[in-house]
């Protein structure tokens, strides 16, 4: 599929034709672990699953192209996605994160991978001077999320780029509340894409996966290096399901924005509310950004404070039409009280210093008709 096509086209298509053999359009899954070689050593393209899968090829090639990469490889999950990155750095390198990055991703860092050497600092990434100032010698990665999770802060990806190219240093922006959809962190300068793919990517909440993307050839083979060496990969009929999911990330994406932003004035109005937290909204402080950064729409989650911790659980226990869940993404409307499921792993030091309290309710806006989502929030906040 041209790169000049469209988003919508290529997410339909790039990857993916009509099956040679047989000529259905859907392509069929290839469960195999193992290929017939012609002679030892002579393989037709594949050899072992672990290594290389034609279902998962196809749906590597769909996502490289939807962020305008030269490569792309799909993991287990999210966070296989992120341990795998993380293994390329060596034992004394040093990692500057975003202040607020998803909890799984920070018990990651804090638990697991500053066992092997490797040393991690926060940092506020709407602060590219303190990004900067952060760099020290042994920094060899920049860690981003935009919009962050669960504040929905905008970072200047180009910027801080600039800053760490500067310096030699690598910058990865986990992209999975923007998908590729709404921002394309590679043509901002950013040398990795990664994306939980079990949220927008996948959309049905029903598959667990994980993608980086890249056009550095260099770091491309030490990525496909460790995919196969580590092992992380996803099933054939996950990558499947993720294509499938795929052909509708345009449609989805832009419903589930346009029902966040009517939430999220909705929202601003009501008395219960402290305060709403949404790029989309003229008085958030990254909204320039986000509307130069992002195109033209601001993603499907939805931030809020009430102005009670009993308040929140008492709308938490009310919704009908939102599920109490977490994750995001997905068609079905979910709503979760961010310290204490998604981002229970971050300490509560942490978390009162970010401003994630036990009144902040997230959303993640559904496909589901607004009105009906308003109304359930209606009936849940208290008057
Ligand atoms: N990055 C972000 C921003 C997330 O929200 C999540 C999961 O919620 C992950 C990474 C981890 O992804 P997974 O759950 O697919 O491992």
């Amino acid at each position: 599929m041209a790169r000049e096509a469209g988003f919508a086209t290529r997410a339909v298509h790039a990857g993916q034709g009509p099956d040679p053999h047989t000529g259905a359009v859907v392509p069929p899954i290839h469960l195999a672990t193992t290929y017939a070689q012609d002679e030892v050593g002579r393989t037709r393209g594949f050899e072992y699953s672990r290594t290389d899968n034609p279902t998962r090829r196809q749906l590597e090639e769909c996502l490289a192209s939807l962020e305008e990469a030269t490569h792309g490889l799909a993991f287990a999950s999210g966070l296989a996605a992120t341990t795998t990155v993380l293994l390329l750095l060596n034992p004394g390198d040093h990692v500057l994160f975003s202040e607020d990055v998803y909890g799984g991703s920070f018990r990651l860092f804090d638990k697991v991978m500053t066992r092997y050497g490797l040393s991690f600092t926060a940092v506020d990434p709407t602060d590219v001077g303190a990004i900067e100032a952060g760099i020290t010698p042994t920094t060899r990665l920049i860690w981003l999320e935009s919009p962050t999770n669960p504040l929905l802060r905008i970072v200047d990806i180009a910027a801080v780029c600039e800053v760490a190219h500067d310096r030699d240093v690598f910058v990865c922006v986990d992209s999975t509340f923007a998908s590729p959809c709404l921002t394309r962190p590679l043509g901002l300068g950013a040398d990795l894409v990664l994306h939980s793919s079990t949220k927008f990517i996948g959309g049905h909440s029903d598959v667990v996966g994980g993608a980086v993307l890249t056009s550095n050839d260099d770091v491309a083979a030490k990525l496909r290096f460790h995919q196969n060496a580590v092992g992380a990969v996803p099933s054939p009929f996950d990558c499947w399901l993720l294509m499938r999911g795929i052909k509708t990330l345009e449609l989805r994406v832009i419903r589930q924005s346009d029902s966040a932003m009517a939430i999220a004035r909705w929202l601003d109005l009501h008395k219960q509310v402290r305060h709403v937290y949404y790029p989309g909204l003229s008085e958030h402080p990254g909204h320039a950004l986000a509307r130069k950064q992002m195109s033209g729409r601001f993603g499907g989650v939805v931030s809020f404070d009430v102005h009670s911790r009993g308040a929140a659980q008492v709308a938490l226990r009310r919704l009908k039409v939102f599920t109490l869940a977490e994750s995001l993404g997905a068609v079905e409307s979910l709503a979760e009280l961010p310290a204490a499921m998604t981002h229970a792993s971050v300490p509560a030091e942490m978390r009162a210093h970010l401003g994630v309290g036990e009144t902040l309710i997230r959303l993640s806006v559904g496909v589901e008709d607004v009105d009906d989502l308003i109304a359930d929030l209606e009936q849940a906040l208290p008057h």
